[in-house]
């Protein structure tokens, strides 16, 4: 069984429309014969609504409860693009982090993968289901949820496909690759057909938020190869990550 990854930014799946347009990605891998994992993160700017709406109640949240709020966002966008991928005549099976479960360490706001079990992921692929789990989010040890850091969906996506050995990760994103710049504050920016861990992680760092930086520090550990690609044009190729 080939397993593809595929994530899906929070611009990727802002409105239902957007939601039916990620499903063509999806069906056209899951058509191929492919077992499809989809990761996605919160529609639109669901999760910096979210954290204004704490900003109205507190500047100095507790940090347990903090993550039980920012976490929610994912939980509407799985449900979601399960019922659309099921109204297209596909079987799907979402899952939030806790119910994997992926199991993190308990530092709050920027937690780590420690484990996923993957017995149930890999049960439902073979019984033919789209899997579909939420990004950014996790379990401790003393069953709290956890998330993983803002743009944290894109190591969720990164995990999953070092655990479950998959032939490829794709990064569905609002821009078709990675660029020498911001090429939306910058016209002049150049798109990279490839790039190294290295130099990704240094762009990552210093806040080119296309990719998270904890999911290329894990891409390179696990020789995984990440392809940054756009949702919304279909003929570019996009940019290819690896060593
Ligand atoms: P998603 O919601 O899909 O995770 P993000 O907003 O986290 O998307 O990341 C994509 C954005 O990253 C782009 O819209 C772009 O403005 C920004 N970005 C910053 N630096 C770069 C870069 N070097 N190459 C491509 N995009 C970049
Ligand atoms: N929804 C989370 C955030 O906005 C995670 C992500 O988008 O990757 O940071
Ligand atoms: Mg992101």
């Amino acid at each position: 069984m080939e397993i593809i990854v595929q994530k899906f930014g929070g611009s990727s799946v802002a409105n239902t429309d957007k939601l039916f347009n990620v499903c063509k990605h999806i069906t056209k891998e899951k058509n191929k014969g492919n077992a499809v994992v989809v990761v996605i993160s919160a529609q639109g700017k669901t999760t910096d609504e979210l954290i204004s709406q704490e900003k109205e109640i507190t500047s100095n949240p507790n940090k347990r409860e903090h993550d039980m709020l920012v976490s929610v966002g994912e939980q509407i966008s799985v449900a979601k693009l399960a019922m659309c991928l099921e109204e297209l005549g596909y079987e799907a099976k979402p899952y939030l982090g806790w119910q994997v479960p992926i199991i993190t360490d308990s530092n709050f706001g920027d937690a780590n993968i420690i484990q996923i079990k993957t017995n149930k992921i890999i049960q439902d692929l073979q019984q033919g289901k789209i899997v579909i789990i939420a990004g950014f989010q996790g379990i401790d040890k003393n069953q709290d949820i956890t998330t993983l850091g803002r743009g944290g969906s894109d190591t969720t996506a990164i995990a999953l496909a070092v655990d479950l050995n998959a032939q490829k990760c794709e990064i569905f994103t609002d821009v078709d690759g990675v660029y020498s710049e911001d090429p939306n504050k910058n016209k002049n920016a150049v798109r990279y057909d490839k790039i190294s861990y290295d130099k990704m992680l240094e762009m990552a760092n210093n806040g080119a938020k296309v990719l998270h930086n904890k999911c290329v520090k894990m891409a390179k550990e696990k020789n995984v190869k990440i392809i940054v690609k756009s949702t919304f044009k279909e003929e570019s190729q996009g940019t290819i990550v690896k060593a």
